[in-house]
């Protein structure tokens, strides 16, 4: 029997066991990918805390991860389309394709979606049983590491995207790697002004390196002045990618009347909101969840394919023996993206 090292969480509580296991096998309608890079999302960081969201929903034993690159090295029985050999990663999310949502176009908000390496096994390992439908292949001559950010940069892609960027005062709260990414769309698009604000040093450094006009430390400042004073009306658009309330109370601050906001950033708990400032300054807000599929993944080739570069986004590298030191600086917040290879 082929065994492989994984990273599991192996009970419920805090922490992960990088084990020998299975190799998985795989169902006709699957391929097995050859993991060459994954990367850590805020949502393995959750599972690997264990907080109350990830106590409700992970079944250990669960090998989690499911951002990554990989190679095909086996298809299944009623695979077609695909080769072994491709360079791929894949949507992580695999919906029920039978629900009122995945019936009408919007499998992102399937109703009996699975996901990986949260209801599935996922791709912190040597290889991984992933649904050949949500495959996506990567340019052969492409960098594995931006293939390995394709599931976060949909999140920014969907995110911004749902508003007409260009010629537009930008406002966008929180600069984690999913923030810094809405920077780098921004610019490409066209942006009149780019505003970030983070509280951390670390990622403030990254959004000025990404291109950000005003990157603004949101203890030391005051954002909403900021925006004002530069644009004499208020911004045009706001990417709420924090999840922290003042953030969005300042954000929400430093918009003109008629203004639009993608919410994107999960708050911990109930939020209070003013709606006084979304009725009278007649707001829209739009939830964003996942990834439209796969409207959002056709718009991020084309972004990258002219061009689009958050290779500054990626800030570090892992082995998995050194999973423990990756999810305390994961804890700490002094990174953007980071990446473990097998
Ligand atoms: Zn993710
Ligand atoms: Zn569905």
């Amino acid at each position: 029997m082929a065994m492989m090292k994984a990273l599991q969480k192996k009970v419920k509580g805090p922490g992960l066991e990088l084990c020998q296991v299975e190799v998985p096998k795989i169902r006709a309608d699957q391929v097995l990918v050859k993991i060459e890079m994954a990367a850590i999302c805020g949502t393995d960081l959750h599972i690997y805390n264990w907080n109350s969201w990830s106590a409700n929903r992970v079944q250990p034993p669960r090998i989690l991860g499911h951002e990554f690159t990989g190679r095909i090295v086996q298809l299944g029985a009623d695979v077609t389309g695909l080769q072994a050999g491709m360079l791929v990663t894949a949507e992580g999310h695999f919906t029920c394709g039978r629900c009122y949502y995945c019936r009408t176009g919007q499998g992102h908000i399937c109703d009996d979606v699975k996901i990986l390496g949260v209801d599935v096994d996922g791709i912190f390992a040597e290889y991984a049983a992933i649904d050949a439908k949500n495959v996506w292949p990567l340019p052969e001559d492409g960098d594995p590491a931006i293939g390995a950010v394709h599931d976060p940069l949909g999140n920014a892609v969907h995110a911004a995207y749902t508003h007409c960027l260009t010629g537009q005062n930008v406002v966008i709260t929180g600069c984690g790697p999913i923030g810094l990414f809405c920077i780098a769309l921004a610019r490409q698009a066209g942006a009149r002004r780019v505003f970030a604000s983070d509280v951390n040093d670390y990622r403030i450094n990254l959004a000025k390196k990404l291109g950000a006009d005003y990157v603004v430390n949101a203890q030391e400042e005051d954002l909403a002045d900021i925006v004002h004073g530069a644009t004499g009306i208020g911004a045009d658009i706001l990417l709420e990618m924090s999840g922290s309330r003042p953030a969005l109370a300042s954000g929400l601050d430093a918009l003109r009347k008629g203004a639009v906001v993608s919410l994107l950033g999960i708050f911990s708990d109930q939020v209070d909101m003013n709606l006084d400032a979304v009725i009278f300054k007649q707001l829209t807000l739009y939830g964003i969840n996942g990834r439209r599929i796969f409207d959002t993944w056709f718009q991020m080739e084309a972004a990258l394919a002219a061009g689009l570069d958050v290779s500054p986004v990626i800030t570090h590298r892992f082995s998995f023996e050194q999973y423990e030191e990756a999810m305390a600086l994961m804890n700490s917040g002094r990174c953007g993206k980071v990446l473990l290879i097998p």
